[in-house]
Parts: C-alpha cells; sequence; structure tokens
C-alpha cells in the first residue's frame, strides 16, 4: 500500500514548490486544499515538472468528516501543513477568521492525526512570531510577540503543538520560521499569484516590470540601515522547499522530536538592493516613488540558521539574482498566458 505525504494547502505558493521537492525525493504526496487562494490546474504545473500528478482533494482542513475519511482511506505517513490565511492587513479586519482557519484548522488536523496514529507534523510557522526584533540575527530563543492577529496565531499553533508533544510520546513535529518566501520554480510554471494589489515586495516589483503597476512605492527611506529603506531575509522558495524534505526527514528519523527552526539564508537585503537586482533580470529601470513608513513594519529582520544547518544538515544556497530571475519568468508567463486568453476569447466573441 502507497504511503503518503499529506499536503495541506499544497496548490498555494509554497506548498506547491515543496510538492516538486517532494516528488524528486521519491514521497507520493496526496493535497488537501479549499482553492481559496490557489487554483487546481497547479497539479497539472506540478506534474508536468516531476511527470506525476499529485492527488488533489479539495476541501477544507476544519472539515472533520473529511479529514476522518481521508485519514481512514489513505495510509499517510506524515503532514506538512501550509493551509491558512497569511495577510496581515487582512487578519486585523477579520480576525475570527483567521483564527478559525488557521488555529482550528491545525487544532482538526492534529485530532484527526491523533485519531489515525499519525505522528509526522511539519508546521508552515512564521519570522513574524519574533516581533520587533531585541538582536540580530534572530535566533530561536528570541522571545516571541504577535503584532497582529495572524502572527498570533502562528504563536498559538506552536504552543499546542508544544502541549501536544508533552502530553503523550511519539511525536514528532518541526515549527518552521520562514523568513521571507520569494522566487519560483525555475521552469516559469509554478509561482507566487496573489489576488488583487500584492502587499508583499517582490510580487508587487514583478507587477512593475510587467508594467500591471506604474511605479513601486518604497515604504520608508529614513531607517537606520545602509541605505534607509528595509532590511529583510529573502530566501528563495526552491531552498524553502527543500528544507521542508529535510524537515520531514528528520521527523521521520526520530522517536520522538520537537524542533523549532528558522529558515532563511542568514543574509539581509535592502529594499534598494532588492529592486536593483530585480531590475538586473529584466533588463530595463524600474520606477519607484518614496512613501512614509508602512506601519507595523521592522527596519531589519534576518535568521540565525545554523540550527537549521545543524539539526538538517541544510541550508539556502539560491542567490538574490536567481530569486529574481525565476520570479520575472514566472511572471512572463504568467501575462503572456493571460494575453493569449484574452485575445482567444476576443476572436471567439
Ligand atoms: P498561499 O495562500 O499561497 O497557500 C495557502 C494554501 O492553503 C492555498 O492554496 C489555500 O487555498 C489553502 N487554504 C487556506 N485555507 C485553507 C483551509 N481552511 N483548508 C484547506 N486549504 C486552505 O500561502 P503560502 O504563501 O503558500 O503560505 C503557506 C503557509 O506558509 C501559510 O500557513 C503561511 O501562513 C505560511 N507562511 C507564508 C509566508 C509567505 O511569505 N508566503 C511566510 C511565513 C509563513
Ligand atoms: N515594501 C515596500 N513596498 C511594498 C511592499 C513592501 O517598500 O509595496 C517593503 C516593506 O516595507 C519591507 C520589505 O519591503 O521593508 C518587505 O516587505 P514584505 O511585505 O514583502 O515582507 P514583510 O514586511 O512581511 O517581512
Amino acid at each position: 500500500m502507497t504511503s503518503y505525504v499529506l499536503v495541506t494547502g499544497g496548490a498555494g505558493f509554497i506548498g506547491s514548490h515543496a510538492i516538486v521537492a517532494l516528488q524528486q525525493a521519491g514521497h507520493s504526496v496526496l493535497v488537501l486544499d479549499n482553492l481559496c487562494n490557489s487554483e487546481a490546474q497547479v497539479m497539472d504545473r506540478i506534474a508536468a515538472i516531476t511527470g506525476v500528478q499529485p492527488g488533489l482533494i479539495v476541501g477544507d482542513v476544519r472539515d472533520e468528516t473529511l479529514l476522518a475519511d481521508l485519514f481512514s482511506r489513505h495510509n499517510i505517513q506524515a503532514v506538512l501543513h501550509f493551509a491558512g490565511l497569511k495577510a496581515v492587513g487582512e487578519s486585523t479586519v477579520k480576525p475570527l477568521e483567521y483564527y478559525d482557519c488557521n488555529v482550528t484548522g491545525s487544532v482538526r488536523l492534529l485530532q484527526a492525526m491523533q485519531s489515525a496514529n499519525v505522528r509526522n507534523f511539519v508546521f508552515s510557522s512564521s519570522a513574524t512570531v519574533y516581533g520587533e526584533p531585541q538582536h540580530l540575527p534572530l535566533t530561536e530563543d528570541h522571545p516571541r510577540q504577535a503584532t497582529n492577529p495572524y502572527g498570533h496565531t502562528k504563536i498559538v499553533v506552536e504552543d499546542v503543538m508544544e502541549a501536544l508533544y508533552h502530553s503523550e510520546p511519539g511525536w514528532k513535529m518541526a515549527r518552521l520560521r520562514y523568513f521571507n518566501p520569494v522566487g519560483s520554480h525555475p521552469s516559469g510554471l509554478l509561482g507566487e499569484a496573489p489576488r488583487g494589489v500584492p502587499n508583499n515586495l517582490m510580487p508587487y516589483v514583478a507587477q512593475v516590470a510587467a508594467g500591471v503597476r506604474d511605479r513601486l512605492h518604497i515604504f520608508g527611506n529614513d531607517y537606520d540601515t545602509p541605505d534607509g529603506t528595509g532590511i529583510r531575509d529573502y530566501i528563495h522558495v526552491m531552498d524553502l522547499a527543500e528544507g521542508h524534505v529535510q524537515a520531514l526527514h528528520h521527523c521521520l528519523a526520530q522517536q520522538q522530536v520537537l524542533s523549532t527552526l528558522n529558515l532563511g539564508t542568514g543574509r539581509g537585503h535592502t529594499v534598494l538592493e532588492m529592486l536593483r537586482a530585480f531590475e538586473q533580470a529584466c533588463g530595463r529601470e524600474l520606477p519607484y516613488e518614496f512613501m512614509p513608513r508602512r506601519p507595523g513594519d521592522v527596519a531589519a529582520c534576518w535568521a540565525e540558521t545554523s540550527t537549521a544547518e545543524e539539526c538538517l544538515g541544510w541550508r539556502a544556497t539560491r542567490s538574490v539574482e536567481e530569486m529574481c530571475s525565476d520570479a520575472w519568468r514566472w511572471t512572463q508567463r504568467q501575462y503572456q498566458l493571460e494575453d493569449e486568453r484574452a485575445k482567444a476569447a476576443s476572436l471567439d466573441s
């Protein structure tokens, strides 16, 4: 009987890249996604890259009946849990939706795993749990502080995992704190496709490069950083994806474990440095304008990565240039496809 890794949220940005890395490492994957921020065709694009179509179950992680059925029908060895809502601003407007999806969803999933005696669990946490940095680089023992409901949902789920780990033997779990995932699979077939105006820097820059937005608004040029703009630790999504495979193997190799690991590069880049790197990738200057600081933003944030290196034998290797050139390939392909669809529609009418 095939043994599966269940990937919740596998049609989304990070989950889809993780599936590619999982399949390339020899794992069979099942996906549970309600498609609230993604589309089913992502599975076809994964198949175009790896040659294997992952099975997709369209459904919600909060659906207890569906989860019980899923775990009873399939031999699930481990769960990688990406499904969740992730927009910081939206979480302040719709906190109940965020707690319900992110916290209730995780609790239901863990309950279903407990009932089915599946005890390998890798969770998508975030560097946002650190709040305002008290020291840099950020180490995993840095105090946690939520500055918005989204960040608080990550802290709560981390704590739920801790309580569960201490409540009974045999759980093997990793809490992965991502820094700033960017870039795309180098094929140009997978990437980040935010709906509406992007909140994050790199998807916004990509849309400026594609001519969809007229200029980048840079939030703050008076930070205490070399060029005055904010510093973040940008990590290529394929490095992040490979980190998940290593985290899974780390869990599978233990009798029991609860690891908390930063997944970043350990290097920070300013907004202007990222803009210049994208200009190199797309081959032209991109217009920008300095704006006031964005409320809630910290000046600088980057990871201490030695724990992940020691625990997983993994570190990020892809450069900022690769992050930008891969993201630009994906962006061009997306808009080409849209143009082709629009032309086909106008010929039809
Ligand atoms: P995404 O929105 O692209 O992917 C999330 C996927 O989960 C989507 O396909 C969505 O349809 C699905 N989903 C949402 N709620 C669901 C539910 N209740 N049931 C089933 N499926 C559901 O987001 P992403 O960028 O791939 O992020 C994945 C995870 O990583 C999230 O938990 C996010 O909080 C975390 N994370 C992301 C970032 C980032 O910058 N992208 C940084 C840190 C942590
Ligand atoms: N940023 C910006 N313009 C944008 C989006 C982001 O100048 O349109 C800046 C933001 O102030 C921060 C950096 O880019 O310094 C990364 O922001 P992002 O939202 O991508 O990540 P986060 O702040 O969540 O780490």
